[in-house]
């Protein structure tokens, strides 16, 4: 009998330690529930196709490594839980942290966010370029008693009982001389990134695929490298401007040293950046402040731009499947890839972490059942946020029901009033940040500032 996802968990089940489990992809998402997995289980196994590099470098399986990639506070807090000490660690080699609302640049949807105050909420805001945060999580993984990280080596189907309600391991193939083995597992773990394999996988087994909610966003990303004069940009770490109705383009430059500074350029459909060097920054003119502009025109590129395509958020609904095999889990950007300029991935791939943590600790029966449900949770308010984002552009097509609209009209007047009260703009923040619910936005106090701010000054775009 195929497993019904359906039935809820047996509170009465006894939480069993050891066993292997086996985790498919060695990325930021696949390195968080491998943290997890390696309190509950004996073994761990981290499997990766790429050839992963021995220092802080971008490798093939991780090409958005080399475009801005920010760290909301929802994630510093989740590596704050899973890896201690690292933030710590960080901040002595160097790595810019933003404390304070003066070090940030926030303009998003037109409006430049009030700089002034200091955060009610302590969580500030790490930035380490990619391949370093990921090259840390990874060596801080592998150092972990019973981990062990396997690279070039693909995964390329799973294996399972004969009557397929159980998944029992994984198909690999090393890459190099396509040598195949099985490896056997308790608990496989997709997190092989938006590609999402399992998809697939399920159909072979004779499952149906889930559900699939995507918005078509068109995006590209085109970054590079800079050296900026030291004091170039005054306190500010990071200068983020997003898109804005009547303009389909954003940019990011994020601090990543003394003098490192990556710029990424943005734009949805039609609207792309440019990769020629001499374009490049034409592009980035009428998007960044005009001092911040300046310090570009006058910085030394380190490198060529690169560009990335992203076409659509993709949010696959594992937690309304009615079937579902024992013994697999999919984990981080292989259930949700969210438009990559909200800066959330690895913030909902620390959530789902703490969510997976959450279910393991009430033992492994239904384990798919409750951790599908537990992860859709957290990954909702990414989602809606993400999406009512986007849709309030009107390049991106897609439906626009009445409750859109009047959460984008909301979120407007309260940017709008953010761009003068910091109480406002520091609750917008930590929405924006994971932080808190949307639903603090909705106190009257807050709204009162809102309205207040909305009938004292005029909006004004940045
Ligand atoms: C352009 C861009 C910018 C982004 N910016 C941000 C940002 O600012 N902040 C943020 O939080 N998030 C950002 N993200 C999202 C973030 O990169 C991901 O959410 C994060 O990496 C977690 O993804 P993941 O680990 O699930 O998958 P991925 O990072 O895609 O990793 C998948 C891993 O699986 C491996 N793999 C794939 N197939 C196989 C196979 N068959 N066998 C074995 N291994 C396999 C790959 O080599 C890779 O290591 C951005 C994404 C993009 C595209």
């Amino acid at each position: 009998m195929p497993d019904d996802i359906a039935r809820p968990p047996d509170p009465a089940e006894p939480r069993p330690r050891g066993g292997h489990c086996v985790v498919l992809g060695a990325s930021i998402a696949g390195l968080f529930a491998a943290r997890v997995l390696s309190d509950a289980f004996d073994r761990v196994t981290v499997v990766d196709r790429d050839a992963l590099p021995e220092t802080d470098e971008n490798r093939r399986g991780v090409p958005q490594g080399r475009h801005a990639h920010a760290i909301l506070p929802a994630g510093t807090r989740g590596l704050q839980q899973l890896f201690p000490g690292l933030l710590e660690e960080f901040e002595a080699d160097g790595v810019p942290v933003v404390r304070e609302p003066v070090e940030m640049h926030f303009a998003p949807g037109g409006h430049l966010l009030c700089q002034e105050g200091r955060y009610a909420d302590p969580t500030p805001t790490y930035q380490p370029t990619r391949p370093r945060l990921e090259g840390q999580v990874r060596r801080r993984v592998g150092a972990l008693p019973g981990v062990e990280i396997i690279d070039r080596c693909e995964a390329a189907g799973l294996t399972g009982t004969p009557d397929r309600t159980r998944v029992t391991g994984v198909r690999l193939v090393r890459r190099g001389d396509g040598a195949e083995r099985e490896l056997a597992a308790d608990l496989v773990v997709d997190a092989t990134g938006r590609g999402g394999r399992t998809t697939r996988w399920l159909s072979d087994l004779g499952y149906e695929p889930p559900r699939e909610d995507r918005i078509a966003v068109d995006i590209k990303y085109v970054s590079r490298n800079l050296r900026l004069a030291p004091g170039a940009l005054g306190r500010r770490k990071v200068v983020i401007v997003g898109a804005a109705p009547g303009r389909p383009t954003g940019a990011t430059l994020l601090q990543h040293g003394a003098d490192h500074w990556m710029l990424t350029l943005i734009g949805y459909g039609g609207h792309h950046p440019p990769t020629d060097p001499g374009e490049f920054l034409e592009f980035a003119k009428p998007v960044m402040p005009s001092d911040v502009f300046e310090a570009l025109c006058a910085a030394e590129p380190l490198d060529d731009p690169v560009a990335h395509r992203y076409p659509a958020s993709v949010r696959r609904r594992y937690e309304r499947l009615e079937r579902f095999p024992e013994g697999l889990l999919v984990f981080g950007d292989a259930i949700c890839s969210f438009n990559p300029v909200y800066g959330q991935g690895m913030s909902v791939a620390a959530l789902q972490a703490d969510a997976l943590r959450e279910c393991l600790g009430k033992g492994r029966d239904r384990l798919s059942y409750r951790f599908f449900r537990a992860a859709a949770r957290r990954i909702e308010v990414a989602w809606q946020m993400a999406v009512g984002s986007d849709l309030s552009l009107p390049e991106v097509t897609g439906p626009r029901p009445l409750p859109v609209r009047l959460t984008n009209a909301f979120f407007d007047r309260v940017m709008t009033a953010a761009e003068r009260d910091p109480v406002v703009a520091q609750e917008f923040v930590k929405v924006g940040s994971l932080l808190s619910s949307p639903l603090i936005l909705l106190h009257p106090r807050t709204v009162g500032r809102v309205l207040l701010g909305n009938l004292l000054h005029p909006a004004r775009r940045d």
